[in-house]
């Protein structure tokens, strides 16, 4: 049941593609392979919303494209192997339809673990996950191809899954969090049978590797409207699979739950400014609910807060470990986050000079203030901390050693 919309129904506001992506599809076709941009674009451009990226589906295989466009064209993933084309800077997706037929493709207890045999286009669509992420521009006709309703399903602002809801679910149990993630982006309703779903589901994102759980994660923490993003994420008991620890303890401690939702306000307000993120900070406010009272603890027991710190950081990794992995790298940059709410105690002598050129120090004071947004005794503290970043430095000098 394909339906086919021509430019003067769809509308799509053609100016708006990205002329890479528009000459990476010329060039497919002319080589005669059918190719249209798909997913994510053609959606966002319809809600008329400005895509973050630009994906192309085709026929031609990855070793196809890649004897188009050669140098630019670099062939990646294992779980699902698609092109990499270079071009002006920019990295553009260019996907092979997936067929139907059972071939290179390796399912485990419902679940797709790989996914590369090939088809049509037609096919292609079935097996993505949502409606209107099934919709396929063609460049050269400007028709829009439709599998699975989805241009009606964005009119109605509703989010479907193609197929039985569970199945689905099951086969992939990112799209959980895929459909949190539309959901709060583009305002497209879960509907109760929806949010049933995905309550019954939810247990199935245990199966994901951990790595691929933590970079789902920062796509939802980015999205740019992760303060609704929390409140599906808590409604629906998903927050509990992705951070179980920190889960529990907002449920029951509204303080948290406050603290939580200012977070994630603070970063939606960052990147509807322009401004940069890292996974870094958001990672490290979920995680410190749970590292306080370990940190407390520890400090209870005898232990230097130095000491107490790198224990209890450890603590919260290892138990994490196991749901969703954070690479080393982050890991690193929470435990400095974390270090630097320590240094910020001394306000005195020429530690200041140090926290205050402390690689992190930006990250450190915005969660900082976090923290005094729910307790005064910090805000009076972070003030300290906001004050001597425009001082002179004479005025520094005599702040911090103290001619009284
Ligand atoms: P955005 O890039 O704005 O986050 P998107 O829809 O483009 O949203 P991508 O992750 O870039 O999301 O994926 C591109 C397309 O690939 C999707 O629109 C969808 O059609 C398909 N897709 C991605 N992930 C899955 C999945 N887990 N299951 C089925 N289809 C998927
Ligand atoms: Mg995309």
């Amino acid at each position: 049941n394909l339906i086919t919309y021509t430019q003067k129904e769809h509308r799509l506001p053609t100016a708006e593609i990205n002329p890479s992506a528009r000459k990476i599809i010329s060039k497919l076709v002319e080589n005669g392979f059918e190719s249209y941009l798909v997913g994510g674009a053609v959606r966002d451009l319809l809600l008329g919303l400005h895509p973050k990226d630009f994906d192309i589906a085709t026929e031609a295989t990855p070793e196809e494209i890649k004897s188009i466009f050669k140098g630019k064209c670099r062939i990646i993933g294992r779980r699902f192997r698609l092109a990499h084309i270079y071009m002006g800077n920019c990295i553009y997706e260019v996907a092979t339809f997936r067929g139907s037929d059972p071939g290179d493709r390796v399912i485990k207890k419902g679940q797709i673990i790989r996914d590369n045999v090939f088809g049509s286009v037609d096919q292609d669509a079935l097996r993505r996950d949502f409606s209107c992420n099934a919709l396929y521009y063609d460049v050269m006709e400007e028709n829009i191809l439709d599998f699975a309703n989805g241009v009606k399903d964005l009119k109605t602002g509703e989010l479907k899954l193609i197929g039985n809801p569970t199945t689905r679910f099951i086969e992939d149990p990112v799209r959980i969090l895929r459909a949190i993630r539309f959901h709060a982006k583009l305002g497209l309703v879960l509907t109760d049978e929806m949010k049933q779903c995905i309550i019954n589901n939810k247990h199935h994102l245990a199966k994901v590797p951990a790595a691929r759980l933590f970079d789902e994660t920062v796509k939802l923490f980015h999205c740019g409207h992760m303060e609704i993003a929390f409140n599906a994420l808590a409604e629906l008991k998903v927050l509990e699979m992705l951070f179980p620890n920190a889960a529990k303890i907002v449920s029951t401690d509204s303080h948290w739950n406050d603290f939580l939702i200012t977070a994630f306000r603070n970063t939606d307000n960052r990147l509807k400014n322009g401004l940069s993120v890292t996974p870094v900070f958001l990672t490290a406010c979920v995680l410190w609910l749970e590292f306080i009272p370990i940190y407390h603890r520890l400090c209870q027991q005898g232990k230097n807060s130095h000491d107490a710190l790198h224990e209890a950081a450890s603590q919260v990794m290892v138990n994490q470990r196991e749901v969703l992995m954070i690479p080393k790298a982050i890991q690193n940059g929470i435990r400095q986050m974390w270090m630097l709410q320590l240094r910020f105690k001394k306000m005195f002598g020429k530690g200041v000079y140090s926290t205050l050129h402390h690689p992190r120090f930006r990250a450190g004071y915005d969660f900082l203030l976090l923290r005094g947004s729910i307790n005064p005794e910090l805000a009076a503290k972070a003030e300290f901390w906001t004050n001597i970043q425009t001082m002179a430095p004479e005025a520094v000098k005599s702040l911090i050693f103290g001619k009284k």
